[in-house]
């Protein structure tokens, strides 16, 4: 299971995905909606966890939104306002549902077990490209017998070329990926990230699938044996 926390509160967010993560779950956090949306491209969740105030609009109004144009998976909304009107417009909205701040890690998780057992699709947290797999809730990847660790950032740029595979994903929708806007990114961060993994993937066993596609992106493609 995969879950987005949309939370411009950094420690708030970090604690929600930490706890989250110690039961099992793969989490990741935007802290606007900018984020939320190049997250959402890159991966694909079970359930977002949304605040409403945020630094680049109104979650409820993004909801609506998204709810509208595509598909958008159940979300829990977060607020610190527990009025009986804002509960009220935040279901209306789309929310699943509602929990109040303070949020107490327990009772979220509790929630979101009860989100996961209405029917619906889930998304493994296992994806497969060629002869690689990939855990993206603990990182790791295997290819037959042998298994790899990866940082986050490792982890989620193999992900997004797993999901992927076969197709040439530009450079700058990597780098969107991989880094909030506020960070800053050198010119070649993504061909050194890129690299890294290349290797990684080389000592594993699995040589010459990971393409430069010169002047444009990359693309994973794995011919087998
Ligand atoms: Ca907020």
């Amino acid at each position: 299971m995969r879950v987005l926390v949309v939370e411009d509160n950094n420690r708030l967010g970090r604690l929600i995905a930490s706890g989250l993560q110690r039961r099992g779950y793969a989490c990741d956090v935007a802290l606007c909606l900018r984020e939320a949306e190049t997250a959402m491209y890159g991966a694909t969740y079970d359930a977002i966890i949304l605040d409403l105030g945020l630094p680049d609009g109104d979650g409820k109004e993004w909801l609506i939104a998204r709810r509208k144009s595509r598909d958008m998976p159940p979300a829990i909304m977060l607020t610190a306002r527990g009025g009986l009107e804002d509960r009220v417009t935040g279901l209306d909205a789309g929310a699943d549902d509602y929990m109040v701040k303070p949020v107490e890690i327990e009772e979220l998780a509790a929630r979101l077990r009860a989100l996961f057992r209405r029917p619906g699709p889930r998304t493994p947290t296992t994806i497969e490209a060629g002869r690689l797999q990939l855990d993206v809730a603990s990182r790791t990847a295997r290819i037959g017998e042998t298994e790899m660790d990866f940082s986050r950032r490792e982890s989620d740029l193999l992900e997004l070329l797993m999901r992927r595979a076969g197709t040439v994903v530009h450079r700058e929708v990597i780098e969107n990926a991989l880094y909030s806007y506020r960070e800053p990114v050198t010119p070649n961060a993504v061909e050194a990230a890129v690299s890294r993994l290349r290797r990684k993937l080389e000592d594993a066993g699995l040589t010459g699938a990971l393409h430069t596609i010169r002047g444009i992106g990359y693309m994973l493609r794995d011919n087998g044996t």
